[in-house]
């Protein structure tokens, strides 16, 4: 006859000694990946476990993929630290927490000044079985019309507002770097009328041109 199971407690929190990092519910984490060559594995904690003593601790973990590890694999439009929420549940010891991580809104990420190497974001649901994302529509922009990826440097017409990958308008981003004023081709006889309009008034207008991102 099986034993009858240890009662098993909940914690409010946790210290992970060999990090010195209190973790709680709700914290996001890097675990240990089951090959060394993996980069950690990103899971947000449901529930701390431990038995009656306290002892074996085990973290209620819900897991975040990383673009190449779902069904559809890394698109052009992922950003490096780029992460989905998934619906893979899991438990796992927390001897296996690495460290804590801060998974941003894609909206907050953008306006990070720089990025550590513990901010991640996430702007989509994944469903790991079928692959699916929530939200499966995003906004796109440029001419090549695809989703914003934050790492990359885009331009902002001044007239009709989308934006555009240096790239994609034939220019270095060097030289997207030094535009004080861009209107796209679409724009750019009315841009060219406004330009002049606001040189007369001697307005300074203010820069367009975004860099989104300064990293580490
Ligand atoms: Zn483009
Ligand atoms: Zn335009």
């Amino acid at each position: 006859m099986a034993k009858p199971k240890a009662p098993r407690q909940t914690l409010d929190s946790y210290t992970v000694k060999r990090i010195n990092k209190t973790i709680k519910a709700g914290d996001c984490v890097l675990m240990r990946p089951s090959e060394p060559s993996k980069p950690s594995y990103v899971a947000k904690i449901e529930k701390i476990e431990a038995d009656s003593r306290g002892a074996n601790v085990k973290v209620h973990v819900r897991w975040y993929y990383r673009p190449e590890e779902s069904i559809g694999g890394r698109r052009q439009f992922h950003g490096s630290k780029e992460l989905f929420l998934s619906d893979h549940f899991d438990v796992q010891s927390a001897d296996t927490i690495e460290g804590k991580c801060t998974v941003h809104t894609f909206k907050n990420y953008t306006k990070l000044d720089a990025v550590g190497n513990d901010d991640y974001f996430c702007r989509f649901d994944y469903n790991s079985t079928t692959g699916a994302f929530n939200p499966d529509r995003v906004a796109v922009y440029c001419k090549c019309e695809m989703p914003y990826n934050p790492d990359d440097l885009m331009v902002q017409c001044e007239n009709c507002s989308d934006w555009f990958h240096p790239a994609c308008i034939e220019m270095t981003t060097e030289e997207a770097k030094k535009l004080d004023h861009f209107y796209c081709e679409s724009c750019s006889s009315e841009g060219q009328k406004k330009l002049q309009n606001s040189q007369s008034t001697s307005k300074v207008a203010e820069t367009k041109v975004d860099t989104k991102r300064r990293r580490r």
